[in-house]
């Protein structure tokens, strides 16, 4: 994908998890990479010393996506050290696995904050500071396809990213700008496994057509493929990347 040589990254939330394989993978493609990072400092820095050891390009940026001046703060980083912005990924997010009724109103506005709004001010610096022709992948979740008990509040602010996703894409389509969303299925990081005992994982993992659930690696591919110039026909659509899961 060579179309991506020269691009300008950011990727929110690559300190670790997805978002850490996405920084690398890009990286390897020719992107400069801004590797975002809310508390993880040591993982972001360790993910911009695999990048610039194997040639590429990459600083990191802790900034707060929910937080409206850090996200403002996150653009201007990247634009002072690389002239532009090119791709934005809204990566960042945490999860609650709780049934509604014992999830509390701090469960709900903190997931709201990170997963929503802070995708939400992503947007709102890329509708003025995306290139011409530029890229913006959210980041949404199989489980908005399924009725998962315990995924009720985490599975409605993905919803919500892929309804803004749709409206965004009308509204920037005229600059060449395309915006997507993927969702991943179960995946092997942190935010998945947390909490859940082997039995559960399998279970899950069974639900797929390809009887595993996903690596990092796996969801990269598809990132990748939507930022290249070969996607410039793909905008408003979520993209499930999930082994059939749903
Ligand atoms: P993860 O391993 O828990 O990593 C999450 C990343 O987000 C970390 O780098 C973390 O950095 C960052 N982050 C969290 N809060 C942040 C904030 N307020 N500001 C900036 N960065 C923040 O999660 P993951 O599994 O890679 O998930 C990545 C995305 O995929 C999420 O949107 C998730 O909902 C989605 N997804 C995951 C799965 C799955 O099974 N893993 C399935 C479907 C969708 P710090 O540690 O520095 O905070």
């Amino acid at each position: 994908m060579s179309s991506l040589k020269g691009k300008v990254a950011i990727v929110t939330g690559s300190s670790r998890g997805i978002g850490s394989i996405l920084a690398k993978d890009l990286a390897k493609e020719g992107c400069n990479i801004v590797v975002n990072y809310s508390g993880s400092e040591a993982d972001a820095k360790s993910v911009v010393d695999d990048i610039t050891a194997s040639g590429g390009v990459a600083i990191a940026v802790q900034a707060n996506v929910a937080s409206p001046s850090d996200m403002t703060a996150l653009f201007d980083a990247a634009i002072d050290q690389y002239g532009k912005v090119d791709i934005l990924v809204n990566n960042a997010g945490i999860s609650i696995y709780k049934l509604v009724k014992d999830t509390t109103e701090e469960d709900f506005e903190r997931i709201f904050q990170i997963n929503v709004k802070g995708v939400f001010l992503g947007l709102k610096e890329a509708a003025t500071r995306l290139q011409e022709n530029g890229r913006v992948i959210n980041f949404s979740s199989s489980v908005t396809r399924l009725m998962l008990p315990t995924y009720g509040v985490y599975s409605a602010t993905k919803a919500a990213v892929e309804q803004l996703t749709r409206v965004f894409a009308k509204e920037v389509g005229a600059r060449g700008i395309t915006v997507n969303s993927i969702s991943p299925g179960p995946t092997n990081t942190d935010l998945f496994l947390k909490g859940k005992t082997e039995e559960t994982i399998q279970r899950l993992a069974s639900m797929s057509a390809l009887g595993r659930i996903g690596e990092p690696e796996d969801i990269s591919s598809v990132v990748l493929f939507l930022a290249s110039e070969s996607a410039a026909w793909v905008t408003g659509q979520n993209i499930g990347a999930n082994g059939g899961f749903a």
